[in-house]
C-alpha cells in the first residue's frame, strides 16, 4: 500500500473504513475542501464551478446561515419536548407559503424520513395500501420508501403493494398528450392493484420527475392526473425534495406549476442550505388518521439549530427575491445550452424550468441515448472545472442543478466549458 500514490492510499482505507456502499463522482474523486456561493475549492486550492448541488441553495457557506446557526448553537440546541419559538416561527411562515387547505407541518431529518411518514399517512387515511411512482423514482431510503424507489436498482426488493408507471420521457413520447397518457398508465396500475386485492392509497411524485431524467413538462399536465388520483380515493403526496424552494423559478413550489393542491407535501434538501431538515406539510384531517393511534417523536428534528438555519434560507429566498433571479437566470442557461445544441449534434433535447435542466446527451440524428458519450462529457467538463452529473433511464441525461445564486460570471464560466468539452469529445 505504502507503493501507491498519496490520494489512491486514502481511498483505499476510505473503502477499508466505510466499506464498500458509498460511491464517489468522477473516475479521480474530487476532494472538495471549501465553498463560496456557486464555487467550490479542492485540497490543492484549484477552483470548481457547482452546477449540480440543490442543497446548498443559497449558495455554499452562505453567512446568513452560518451566523443563524452559530448564534443559536451558543445559546441551546434541544428537541421537539421543549417548547421553543423557532419551530414555530418556522412552521407559521412555511404554512404561509403553501395552499391554505395544507394547515399542518411536522419536521425529520431528511427527505427519505418525511416520504415514510407521508405514506404511512396516505396508508392509514385512504384505508388502502398501493402506492404508483414513476419507473425511475427514487424517494429515500428507509426500508418503506426503497421499496418505492425502483431508481436504486434491481437488488432492492420492491413492495408488494408498489406500482410503477414508465417515466413519462417527453423527448421520446411528445408533450402534446403526456396528461391523458400518464392517466391511462395510472388507471391501468389501479386496477390491477384491485385484482390483486390492494386497495390504492395514493400516488408519490416528484413533479419535476428529476431521478426519471428530469422532466418539466407542460405546466399544467399533473392536473388532470391529480384528479384521476382524487376520484379514485387516493392521496397525492407531492415530494418537494427536488423542485420546491423556488427551484423551478415558476413558482416556492414545483406542483403550484400544474394548479394543484397536494394532500401531503415532502420536502427536504434545501430546506436549511446543508443542516439536516425536512419536513411533511400535511392537510389535518389526513394527518388525523395517523394521529389518531401514533405519537411521534424524532430525537434531531425540528432542533433550534436547524430550524434557525432554515428560518434563513426563507428570509434569503425572499429578500433576494430568489425566485425572480431563478427564473431569469434560468432562461439564459437554457439559451446558452440552445446555442451549444445548435452546433453540437450529440445534444438531442435541453428540457429544464428554472435552474433544473436536463440535457438528453444522443447518437446524432437519432433520439438513442449515449450513455458512453455522456459520462465521458461530465468527466472532460470537471478537467474544465465544471461540476455536473448524469440521472434518467439511460444514464444519459445531465442534471443541471446549480445553487440558487448562480450568477452571469457563474455562466460564462459554464458556457466556455461546456463549448470546449463538447468539441473535444465530438469525434472520440
Ligand atoms: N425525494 C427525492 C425526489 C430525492 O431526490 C431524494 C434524495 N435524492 C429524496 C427524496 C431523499 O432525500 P434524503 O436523501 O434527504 O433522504
Amino acid at each position: 500500500i505504502d507503493e501507491l500514490a498519496p490520494d489512491l492510499r486514502s481511498l483505499v482505507s476510505r473503502r477499508a473504513a466505510l466499506g464498500p456502499c458509498y460511491r464517489l463522482f468522477y473516475q479521480k474523486p474530487l476532494h472538495l475542501v471549501r465553498g463560496r456561493g456557486c464555487r467550490l475549492f479542492d485540497a490543492d486550492g484549484t477552483e470548481y464551478l457547482d452546477m449540480y448541488n440543490n442543497i446548498p441553495s443559497i449558495g455554499h457557506s452562505n453567512p446568513c446561515v452560518t451566523k443563524a446557526v452559530t448564534e443559536q448553537l451558543q445559546l441551546i440546541n434541544t428537541h421537539t419536548r421543549y417548547v421553543h419559538e423557532n419551530i414555530l416561527d418556522y412552521a407559521d411562515e412555511l404554512l404561509g407559503l403553501l395552499p391554505r387547505a395544507i394547515d399542518q407541518i411536522m419536521f425529520m431529518c431528511s427527505g427519505s424520513e418525511a416520504n415514510d411518514l407521508a405514506v404511512r399517512c396516505a396508508q392509514l387515511y385512504s384505508g388502502g395500501e398501493g402506492i404508483i411512482v414513476t419507473a425511475e423514482a427514487y424517494h429515500g431510503n428507509t426500508a418503506l420508501i426503497s421499496g418505492l424507489s425502483p431508481s436504486i436498482g434491481k437488488d432492492v426488493p420492491m413492495g408488494r403493494t408498489m406500482r410503477m408507471i414508465p417515466t413519462p420521457d417527453t423527448y421520446r413520447l411528445g408533450t402534446d398528450h403526456l396528461g391523458a397518457w400518464m392517466c391511462a398508465r395510472i388507471q391501468e396500475q389501479i386496477d390491477d392493484m384491485r385484482r390483486h386485492g390492494i386497495e390504492f392509497a395514493g400516488v408519490l411524485f416528484d413533479s419535476i420527475f428529476s431521478s426519471d431524467g428530469v422532466i418539466p413538462g407542460n405546466p399544467g399536465f399533473l392536473k388532470p392526473v391529480i384528479d384521476l388520483v382524487h376520484r379514485e380515493g387516493g392521496v397525492y403526496i407531492a415530494d418537494e425534495v427536488q423542485p420546491g424552494f423556488c427551484r423551478t423559478g415558476a413558482a416556492f413550489w414545483g406542483f403550484e406549476r400544474h394548479g394543484i393542491v397536494p394532500d401531503i407535501v415532502t420536502m427536504g434538501k434545501p430546506m436549511a442550505n446543508g443542516i439536516a431538515c425536512s419536513a411533511m406539510a400535511i392537510k389535518r384531517e389526513v394527518l388525523k388518521a395517523f394521529a389518531d393511534g401514533n405519537p411521534y417523536f424524532n430525537t434531531f428534528a425540528g432542533n433550534p439549530v436547524a430550524m434557525a438555519a432554515a428560518k434563513a434560507v426563507l428570509s434569503y429566498l425572499r429578500e433576494g427575491h430568489m425566485l425572480e433571479h431563478v427564473a431569469e437566470v434560468g432562461e439564459a442557461l437554457v439559451r446558452v445550452l440552445n446555442e451549444a445544441g445548435e452546433r453540437h449534434p450529440m445534444i438531442g433535447d435541453i428540457r429544464g424550468t428554472g435552474l433544473f435542466v436536463g440535457v438528453d446527451i444522443v447518437k446524432p440524428g437519432t433520439t438513442e441515448a449515449d450513455r458512453a458519450r455522456a459520462v465521458r462529457l461530465i468527466e472532460v467538463l470537471r478537467e474544465h472545472r465544471v461540476l455536473v452529473s448524469l440521472c434518467g433511464p439511460y444514464g444519459n441525461v445531465l442534471k443541471i442543478r446549480p445553487p440558487l445564486v448562480f450568477g452571469a460570471d457563474d455562466l460564462d464560466m459554464f458556457a466556455d466549458a461546456l463549448e470546449a468539452s463538447l468539441s473535444e469529445i465530438e469525434h472520440v
